[in-house]
């Protein structure tokens, strides 16, 4: 079986320009999306979830992809699944292990990041997957997707309070786990210039976090883009949802890199349909170019430079306002 997604695309690691190998696995998918109506608003993961999947059909997914892409210079591996990795159900403590020693074995992979929701978070199997990895780094990613509580629980419905949040930022500091918080990019309901301030603001926060904990952390940006079968799927079919402009990824970088680490998601998992964030045909390339620039080096002066006059008509389309 294939893994749903996997891509190679460029990454800083403290300060060393590189790429990273990003994989979905396909697995019995996200334990929160299918006991809550499909789970988070925005996400259309369990769309791609294989029922009674096995545990070796996951490992043998993450062999192949080893073997697919050449990985002389590739640094990170980004070790994802369609739900959490350290869900004990979704993918079990063997296999678990058998994944993190494939990458343990590559010598010049210096960072591995994994994802799950915070319940499944314990000071024993972060101690567990940073063994297995000996030296390298064992960034941790969760999904906080906005610091404002509405927002998140609300509008998202992604269950998750800021103190399970900083619990959980507490156990990756004391198991010498990085942190990597993902952060969307206008959500539904928020308009353009909204959705710009609650990144920045959410960017903020996490990095006032990571210096409460004294932990090293990164905040990835993912601009919002329309999963098949989500409900944002259905609200953006119904005229209620306006896509983000890619002039308000780039307001959003220049707002928040002096706080810390930023790398911004530009891929859509195979789950958009093409519906993805975008500005127009002049530009578009253009900016896709410099955010990928910015993701390896932290260097704005690209971004900086970018001009097109259709950066004047963001939020002044007719339609609906959100
Ligand atoms: S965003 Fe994460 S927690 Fe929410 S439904 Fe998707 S996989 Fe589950
Ligand atoms: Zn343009």
């Amino acid at each position: 079986m294939e893994p749903a997604f996997s891509r190679i695309s460029p990454v800083n690691i403290n300060g060393i320009n590189t790429n990273r190998l990003m994989v979905v696995l396909k697995t019995t998918g996200c334990e929160y999306a299918r006991q809550n109506h499909g789970g988070c608003t925005v996400c259309g993961f369990i769309k791609n979830a294989v029922n009674n999947i096995s545990q070796d059909d996951i490992i043998m997914q993450f062999e192949r992809t080893l073997k697919t892409h050449d990985l002389n210079d590739v640094g990170e591996i980004d070790l994802l699944t369609l739900g959490s990795f350290l869900n004990d159900s979704e993918v079990n403590p063997r296999t678990r292990v058998t994944l993190l020693k494939m990458i343990a074995d590559i010598p010049h992979i210096k960072r591995v990041s994994i994802e799950s929701r915070a319940e499944y978070v314990t000071i024993e199997k972060l101690a567990e997957c940073k063994k297995v990895l000996k030296n390298k780094i064992l960034d941790f990613g969760i999904g906080l997707e906005s610091a404002n509580d509405y927002v998140r629980n609300t509008v998202i419905n992604k269950n998750l309070s800021k103190e399970d949040f900083e619990k959980t930022v507490m156990m990756l500091k004391e198991s010498g786990c990085t942190l990597l918080v993902y952060l969307l990019i206008k959500p539904p309901t928020l308009t353009e210039s909204e959705a710009v301030d609650d990144a920045v603001q959410s960017a903020k926060y996490v990095f006032s976090v990571a210096k409460k904990y004294e932990i090293n952390a990164r905040v990835a940006f993912e601009p919002v883009f329309i999963s098949e079968d989500s409900n944002l799927e259905k609200l953006y079919l119904q005229s209620e949802y306006r896509m983000l402009n890619l002039w308000s990824v780039v307001e959003v970088i220049l707002k928040t890199h002096q706080e810390g680490c930023i790398f911004v998601g530009l891929s859509d998992e195979n789950l958009s349909k093409d519906r993805m964030p975008n500005s127009c045909p002049k530009c578009d390339e253009n900016i896709r170019r410099e955010i990928e620039f910015f993701n390896k080096t932290q260097d704005v002066s690209g971004l900086k430079g970018l001009f097109c006059e259709c950066k004047d008509l963001i939020g002044k389309k007719k339609g609906a306002l959100v």
